[in-house]
């Protein structure tokens, strides 16, 4: 077995584990394998180990990997920061987004989202650690913006993403991310259908089970450490 399947099937039972620990179904957790900075060459080698969907960062570089393995089952996710400059390319490539937080970002991306695609699948970055992040809309203005999301016609929107600062302390983590799970049981109670809670990486995803995350976004667990990061 190559170093990538082994790790990916160690992360696979780690996230059973967590699952099962908290008295939840291992499938109600999807694993999304972040491959940024590693070539389409290791994705390759984690899709022959079974797994199908993958996030990246940088839209050049996701661009060219999906290029590069076109004619593959993956569901491409674009997590990294959006610039308003990227939306076309974004809305053209990728299947699902993770990071939005302004209304402006999603309605180009409505708006440049190709008429043959269907539509974004779409989550909402909410700023779960107040001063300590900069990037995510603000818990008390979450629901107005998905609201404003939802009303949009090429867009799908699925849920809430979250990054809290790290932190080793899990009740910290567990605190960060409970407040993302609590918004997203507020916003269906109040009607929105939202069905995707994506949060935890490689140091936290334990704790997000925990609370709830319906998606772990995990890179140096199955690809090893980065040791660049392209612009
Ligand atoms: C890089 C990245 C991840 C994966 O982080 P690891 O610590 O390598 O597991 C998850 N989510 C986002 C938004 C990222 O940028």
């Amino acid at each position: 077995m190559t170093t990538i399947a082994s790790n990916l099937q160690a992360t696979r039972t780690a996230i059973a584990d967590a699952a099962t620990a908290c008295g939840r179904a291992p499938q109600a957790v999807e694993l999304l394998a972040v491959s940024k900075t590693f070539p389409a060459d290791a994705v390759r080698e984690a899709y022959d180990a079974g797994q199908c969907r993958f996030g990246e960062n940088y839209v050049q570089e996701g661009k060219d990997k999906i290029a590069a393995l076109q004619g593959l089952q993956i569901e491409w996710h674009f997590i990294g920061p959006i610039q308003s400059n990227k939306t076309r390319l974004i809305a053209e490539h990728f299947d699902w987004v993770h990071g939005i937080e302004r209304l402006k970002i999603a309605e180009r991306l409505s708006a440049q989202r190709p008429a043959h695609l269907p539509p974004l699948q779409v989550c909402l970055q909410v700023n779960v650690s107040g001063e300590a992040s900069k990037s995510g809309v603000p818990l008390e203005q979450a629901e107005a913006l998905a609201r404003g999301i939802a009303a949009l016609p090429n867009l799908s929107l699925r849920g809430l993403m979250a990054i809290p600062a790290p932190t080793d302390d899990v009740a910290e983590q567990r605190a960060a991310f409970a407040q993302l799970r609590e918004l997203f049981d507020k916003l269906n109670r109040d009607g929105l259908q939202l069905d995707t809670l994506s949060m935890g990486m490689s140091h936290d995803f334990p704790a997000a089970i925990a609370e709830g995350a319906t998606m772990v976004r995990i890179g140096t667990a199955i690809f090893g450490v980065r040791s660049k990061s392209p612009a």
